[in-house]
């Protein structure tokens, strides 16, 4: 196993939903923990990356920091998202290289796999078929960030990893009504229904796509688990292994959010990919498994949410 006890551990993208989520979990391990603001260094940078890097040389890093959105967001800023996070990728990786970092580990995303591939989505079927679509620019970058950590260990022996969250939801999420991912756009909305004694509330397409929902504390602590026992090239997928339609899962926030109006159906905004369910056996035969339900994870994160939403008033 490798320790991370009393080494230098540098969290990139640690103001955003996963990253902090990985900060509050490093909190409970003997490390040294460093982060840097985007006014500090520019991670799409490549000078500003070296600099710091060659600065700071943290041991360990995880490579968290990317340019995320949900499937509008992914559909219409398609060329940030794939120029931002090859950016990050190749500079992060190429620095920690450079600079000796001992571990690192890449954080990719489920919609790497083919629109099509066989579900539950096992690891093997990256670069087999076609992407979706809407996030093919961030599933092509994502992609690229996998492949140079690949390159990375081949030719120079380095211990990269990478991991392939599926979605993620909880405390610091991005609730902006166009652009987040679902369950962020759903916890808002029915709120924001309670509290006006709205009717109905409106959920995009038609309710039949499934996906599998993990909550990010238990992201991070598989992170951080895989970080101490995992050292190969193949990536490891995170889940929970269970997934659930959008039609239900719209009903299953209602009730965590208190909201018991009407649900209606939007078929004129995009389903996205039919199914995306990831086969998680080979992390749990490193012996992980996901331990907050979508009841609770859910009950937190919409706690997280007012209180985020009293503290902005
Ligand atoms: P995806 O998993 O990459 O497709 O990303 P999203 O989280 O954006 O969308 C997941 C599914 O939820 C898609 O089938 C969406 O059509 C559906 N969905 C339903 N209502 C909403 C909403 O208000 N916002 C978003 N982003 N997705 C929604």
């Amino acid at each position: 196993p490798f320790e991370l006890k009393g080494r230098s551990v540098y969290v990139a993208g640690h103001r955003g939903m996963v990253g902090s989520a990985l900060v509050r979990r490093l909190a409970g391990e003997d490390v040294k923990l460093v982060t840097a603001d985007r006014r500090e260094v520019d991670l799409c940078n490549q000078a500003a990356v070296f600099d710091w890097f060659a600065k700071v040389r943290p041991q360990v890093v995880f490579l968290a920091a990317a340019k995320v959105g949900g499937i509008v967001a992914n559909n219409t800023l398609r060329a940030e998202f794939i120029y931002d996070n090859i950016a990050i990728a190749a500079n992060v990786i190429h620095a920690a290289h450079r600079n000796g970092a001992e571990k690192l580990m890449f954080l990719g995303s489920s919609c790497i796999y083919p629109k099509l591939a066989p579900q539950p989505l096992r690891e093997e079927s990256v670069l087999t078929g076609p992407l979706e679509p809407t996030n093919e620019p961030y599933a092509i970058a994502k992609i690229a960030g996998i492949k140079i950590a690949e390159a990375y260990r081949s030719q120079y022996g380095c211990d990269f990893i990478s991991v392939m969250p599926t979605n993620l939801y909880g405390p610091g999420d991005n609730y902006h009504p166009e652009m987040s991912h679902v369950v962020a756009a759903l916890i808002r909305r029915f709120h924001e229904a309670k509290v006006s004694g709205a009717k109905g509330v409106v959920v995009w397409g038609t309710g039949t796509p499934r996906r599998e929902f993990l909550y990010v504390d238990d992201m991070a602590d598989a992170c951080v688990h895989l970080m101490k026992t995992y050292s190969g090239a193949g990536l490891i997928n995170i889940g929970t292994g269970e997934d659930i339609t959008i039609a239900e899962f719209a009903r299953v926030v209602a009730e965590v959010v208190g909201y018991s109006g009407e649900i209606s159906f939007d078929t004129s905004r995009p389903d996205g990919t039919p199914r995306k369910l990831l086969d998680v056996s080979r992390l749990a035969g490193l012996g992980w498994r996901a331990t907050t339900s979508l009841e609770d994870g859910l009950k937190r994160a919409y706690a997280a949410y007012q209180a985020a939403q009293l503290a902005a008033q």
